[in-house]
């Protein structure tokens, strides 16, 4: 089953999926939750688009590796590249929308890979370790540093940001993102999740919102 970009009215989106660009620790109380030392400068990963899968008729989590944990996040969908040292004006005619998604991560497997220094991408990689909603389009968005994001899990709400709590905001986060190295239509920046972070089972029913603007739901299979 190959994924493709959609909008919320089901509008199939013509850009290929490309890679999804995603920032650590971006939101201080997150950082803190998991003990690890606010970063000086964005900390930045990449996730292949192969690993990208939709939320809506739910998606599998791996069982065998430990514990799976959800980060709620708010995605941005690039329909224009950028590269070098884009304007702020160019980067926010290069985005065109915004959608609610989930940056999976196999904690166990990260937390041994922290210890010993090495790269995460076997725990942030794995084959649906990025679930997309449907995205919003840009123009509904009047202002990006005030954009909320909730994730409930059967009923209880585990998190519940909006992106003025972001360290980088969107805006000057792709600036940096684009300035390492360039950045295509069909690739999606992953903006950090808030605190809350915790362990998805399999049966769990979760509703991903960009409150105001889009609501989906999609069970753990
Ligand atoms: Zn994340």
């Amino acid at each position: 089953m190959s994924y493709q970009h959609q909008y919320v009215d089901g509008t199939r989106i013509h850009f290929p999926v490309g890679k999804v660009v995603c920032i650590g620790r971006n939101y201080a109380e997150h950082a803190k939750e998991l003990n690890n030392p606010v970063p000086t400068e964005p900390l930045l990963f990449i996730k292949p688009g192969s690993c990208v899968v939709p939320l809506q008729g739910g998606f599998k989590i791996p069982t065998d590796r430990g514990s799976v944990h959800y980060e709620a996040e708010i995605a941005v969908l690039l329909g224009k590249p950028l590269s070098a040292r884009p304007s702020e004006e160019e980067v926010l005619d290069a985005i065109s929308g915004f959608a609610p998604a989930l940056d999976l991560t196999l904690r166990d497997v990260q937390a041994k890979l922290k210890e010993k220094g090495l790269p995460w991408e076997i725990a942030k990689s794995f084959d649906g370790a990025c679930v997309i909603a449907p995205f919003v389009s840009a123009s509904t968005f009047a202002d990006l540093t005030d954009i909320d994001i909730r994730l409930t899990i059967n009923g209880e709400v585990r998190q519940d940001g909006n992106s003025n709590l972001m360290l980088n905001p969107i805006v000057p986060m792709i600036q940096h993102m684009a300035a390492n190295f360039a950045l295509q239509a069909g690739d999606v920046i992953m903006t950090g999740t808030p605190a809350g972070v915790g362990p998805l089972n399999p049966g769990d029913e979760l509703v991903l919102e960009l409150p105001g603007t889009s609501s989906f739901s999609g069970n753990v299979l």
